[in-house]
């Protein structure tokens, strides 16, 4: 097929958000009857699922403190339902066991989940929470201090590949092109927007471009020539100068070479994924030494893809301007986790169940993790920054957005989607930011 002079949409990055974008785009524009597929090119650099989607862990939840992500959260979960054994989702549920310190927040969690119809449990008090896990999930728990848990009955974990790949075939199969190993490198701008993206293989006129590019976004941000540090106005009110428009995170995850069978609950079944943040102190399971005092969180689950007991913790921020980011995920020298996660995770999960209490040694010595780029409020960025540019910043909350394009699509085609106002980049100005929790994470 010959390198496109001309294309009325152009989606840049093939990972769940462009792809979702391009899938859904091609069906609106049928129903419509104001085109189709062919009217839509997806363009990567590397390739399908070459960026984050293609590394997370997959993890699907509702457990949000802000009501705006909670709906969002919600309508993403619908749409893994539609499909879930293409996009290969795991309905298995989600556990989120939380210290006192965060117990008014999971409150107003679980309020709001039951008022837009999201099945969930609460659990509340030390002694009926450690009741709860050892006899409907884990006999062998033990994790210490917990006071509130929401069992979400819904969401729980879809396989990272397997799911872009699916999502990139159901485009393809409404005529969109995906084009891989083409890097974009600009955008001709006339009269304050976009005529044509520039690219390795050569200019390809546009109508509209929407740009779904994950960790890259700061890369895109230049191109559109939007600003690299802004002003926020907090929710305090006040003013607070010249904050780096995108900030580093590493996010830390790993598996344990551990038959998945071995992380099954009391029915032999596939648990929750399972979520804890915890303020008791955590001690070393390998050598007794104290490792923090301070609050901490790991999520994991069984998992056949990675092929093992998979999971992370809370990430630590890459405090610096210039971030490498490729090469990206395990092909980062940089960025990915190193023995120091291994020990606080593995010591976690021995904390949690006494099952994990001496299994430290099977940690998987393998590339995992990588870098996510978050916002000033690190929450996601829904906007069209030109007239006829639509950037999806997700601020690495994403995998499990897997609605965002859909709503995305017709936002490109001229209806303006409720879900996706709280996520204006005007919010930054006005003050209209999203709560925060107490979490130990910067995405929920
Ligand atoms: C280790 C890790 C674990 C995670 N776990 C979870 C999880 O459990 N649940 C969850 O919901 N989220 C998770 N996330 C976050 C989630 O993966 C991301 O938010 C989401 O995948 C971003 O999707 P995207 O489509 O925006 O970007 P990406 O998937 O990163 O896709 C962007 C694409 O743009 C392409 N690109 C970049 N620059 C250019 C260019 N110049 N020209 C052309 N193409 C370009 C890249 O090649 C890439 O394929 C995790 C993230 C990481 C790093």
């Amino acid at each position: 097929m010959p390198f496109p002079s001309q294309c009325k949409y152009i989606i840049i990055g093939a990972g769940i958000h462009g792809l979702s974008t391009a899938y859904h785009l091609a069906r609106e524009l049928k129903q419509r009857g104001r085109g189709s597929g062919e009217d839509i090119l997806v363009i990567d650099k590397t390739g399908i699922g070459a960026g984050a989607s293609g590394i997370a862990c997959g993890v699907i939840r509702n457990n949000y403190y802000q009501a705006a992500m909670q709906a969002l959260m919600a309508h993403s979960v619908a749409l893994w339902e539609e499909d879930a054994e293409a996009y290969g989702y795991h309905p298995v549920g989600y556990m989120q066991i939380s210290p006192e310190s965060m117990h008014a927040d999971i409150v107003e969690i679980y309020e709001r989940q039951k008022e837009i119809g999201y099945t969930s449990v609460l659990i509340e008090g030390e002694k009926d929470c450690l009741e709860y896990m050892r006899k409907n999930v884990f006999e062998d728990w033990q994790a210490k201090q917990i006071t509130s848990i929401l069992h979400e009955k819904k969401g729980g974990y879809a396989h990272n590949a397997r799911s872009v790949y699916r999502l990139a075939d159901k485009a393809e199969a409404e005529g969109v092109r995906i084009l891989t190993g083409i890097a974009v490198t600009g955008f001709r701008i006339d009269h304050g927007s976009v005529s044509s993206v520039e690219t390795s293989g050569g200019r390809i006129a546009c109508d509209y471009v929407v740009i779904g590019p994950g960790p890259w976004i700061k890369d895109f941000w230049e191109m559109l020539g939007l600003p690299s540090r802004i002003d926020v106005r907090g929710l305090d009110g006040k003013v607070h100068k010249n904050l780096r428009m995108w900030t580093y995170w590493c996010l830390q995850e790993g598996t344990l070479g551990l038959d998945p069978s071995f992380g099954m609950n009391n029915e032999g079944e596939m648990p929750p994924v399972i979520h804890v943040d915890s303020d008791a102190p955590l001690v070393s399971s390998e050598d007794g030494s104290m490792i923090t005092d301070k609050t901490w969180g790991i999520y994991y689950k069984p998992d056949f893809s990675f092929k093992g007991i998979q999971g992370g913790t809370t990430p630590y921020l890459v405090d610096k301007d210039d971030v490498a980011v490729d090469p990206y995920g395990i092909d980062s020298p940089e960025f990915i986790s190193g023995p120091e996660f291994a020990h606080v995770w593995t010591s976690a999960l021995a904390h949690c169940q006494k099952r994990y209490e001496d299994k430290y040694r099977q940690y998987k010595d393998e590339p995992s993790g990588g870098l996510g780029a978050f916002s000033p409020d690190n929450f996601p960025i829904f906007d069209a920054m030109k007239p006829n540019a639509y950037v999806i910043a997700d601020s690495s909350h994403g995998y499990k957005m897997i609605g965002v394009g859909q709503l995305v699509a017709r936002e490109v085609l001229g209806e303006e989607q409720e879900l996706l106002r709280p996520f204006r980049f005007s919010r930054y100005e006005t003050g209209d930011l999203l709560p925060e929790s107490h979490s130990p994470f910067p995405w929920s």
